[in-house]
């Protein structure tokens, strides 16, 4: 199938439920994908966590298609048997200056006092919190799975270990140099070319000949460390736990898995490599970060677990971005739909984003 109907670049989390949204009309659809496997970058290294839309621009992308997508993943979810659970989440104050924050910053949120906070979750220290009862966690390499399964039987193929390396526009068609992990190379045409390669979307944009740089197209990579609590109980916490959000991030929180398990993280900071190391020097940091709601943490209970990179639009101490989700006719490129700086809540709105290309094609 040298001429498929769809190519899409990029098998994470978006370019599956991308595949999936569009194979239900019988188009022929290619996912090129250079891992492996699927999600192996920015959707097996997060923190799964459903967000529920409280943190977004009203009227942006991000809170629209976070709301949405939220709940067409519940439902995936509940029909496909995915695990998850809706165990809702605590942004949590312990002095009055963080309470007054949060009041800006939730002023419709529902907010918990000290004692309140005790009755749920007795082993954390807060005098109030907001309350948001709609996040939640699911298993993500499940998820994948899934969607990759229903894709396959309505015969959308994955060619994986083959990285897009060039593009070039034919007449209507974009060609895309196709390299095996082997260095073969062939060459696949398609009307409709989908970039949803994550950290590498600014490049795959810059191969059809967009100006990334003129274009506010620039991605920045933002990393994000994660450590393990060991030691804990599992169930030793009910919700997940934020801190009052910092400028550049949510702030280091608890990330639970649905075995029980807790970790701490992400940080944030920005870096110029894609590489998944931990510097195990940031232990302190992530202790001192959450010792203050968490009193049971211990320092020695802290180990590296993982890292994930974000595809940031916005560069250091510049406004937050929306995502660009943009079908690139009006710069001459008809059929090319370009997804960047697609960073949380990415997994979460991921239907909705799928949803929302389905209507572009
Ligand atoms: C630390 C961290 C925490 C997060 N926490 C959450 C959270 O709790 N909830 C939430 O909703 N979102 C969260 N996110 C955001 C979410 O993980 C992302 O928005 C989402 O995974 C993006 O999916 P994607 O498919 O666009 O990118 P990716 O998963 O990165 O997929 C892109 C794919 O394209 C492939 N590719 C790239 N270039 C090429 C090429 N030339 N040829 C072929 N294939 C190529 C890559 O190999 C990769 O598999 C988090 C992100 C990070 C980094």
């Amino acid at each position: 199938m040298e001429k498929p109907d769809i190519i899409i670049i990029g098998a994470g989390i978006v370019g599956l439920s991308i595949a999936t949204a569009l194979s239900q009309k019988g188009r022929s659809i290619i996912v090129i994908e250079k891992e492996n496997s699927f999600g192996q970058h920015a959707s097996s290294r997060n923190s799964e966590i459903i967000h529920s839309g409280i943190y977004y621009k009203k009227d942006s992308l991000k809170a629209k298609l976070c709301v949405e997508g939220r709940e067409l993943l519940y439902q995936f979810c509940r029909e496909h048997n995915i695990p998850h659970r809706q165990c809702g989440k605590l942004i949590v104050a312990t002095n009055d200056k963080e309470v007054l924050e949060l009041e800006k910053l939730f002023a419709n949120g529902s907010m918990l006092g000290g004692e309140d906070i005790k009755k749920i979750e007795p082993t954390i220290d807060a005098i109030a919190a907001i309350h948001s009862p709609l996040t939640g966690i699911v298993d993500t390499h499940q998820l994948m799975k899934r969607l990759q399964n229903i894709a396959e039987n309505r015969g959308v193929i994955f060619a994986y270990g083959c990285e897009a390396i060039g593009i070039k526009r034919n007449n209507d068609f974009y060609g895309i140099r196709v390299a095996d992990s082997d260095g073969e190379e062939l060459m696949l045409h398609t009307k409709t070319l989908i970039n949803s390669a994550g950290l590498y979307s600014e490049k795959i944009a810059q191969m059809v000949g967009i100006d990334t740089v003129k274009d506010n197209y620039r991605l920045y990579y933002s990393k994000g460390e994660y450590f393990r609590v060991s030691n804990t109980k599992p169930g030793v916490l009910n919700h997940l736990i934020y801190p009052t959000p910092e400028k550049a991030s949510l702030g280091i929180h608890t990330v639970m898995d649905l075995g029980g398990g807790l970790k701490l993280g992400p940080n944030a900071y920005y870096t110029d490599k894609i590489d998944y190391d931990i510097d195990s020097s940031n232990r302190e940091l992530f202790y001192k970060s959450a010792k203050w709601f968490l009193p049971f943490l211990e320092l020695e209970n802290l180990t590296p677990d993982m890292a994930g990179i974000r595809a940031k639009l916005q560069a250091p101490g510049e406004k937050e971005r929306d995502f660009v989700i943009s079908h690139e006719d009006k710069k001459g490129l008809p059929g090319f739909i370009n997804l960047i700086g697609i960073e949380s809540p990415g997994l979460t709105a991921s239907l909705a984003i799928a949803k929302h290309v389905e209507n572009m094609v």
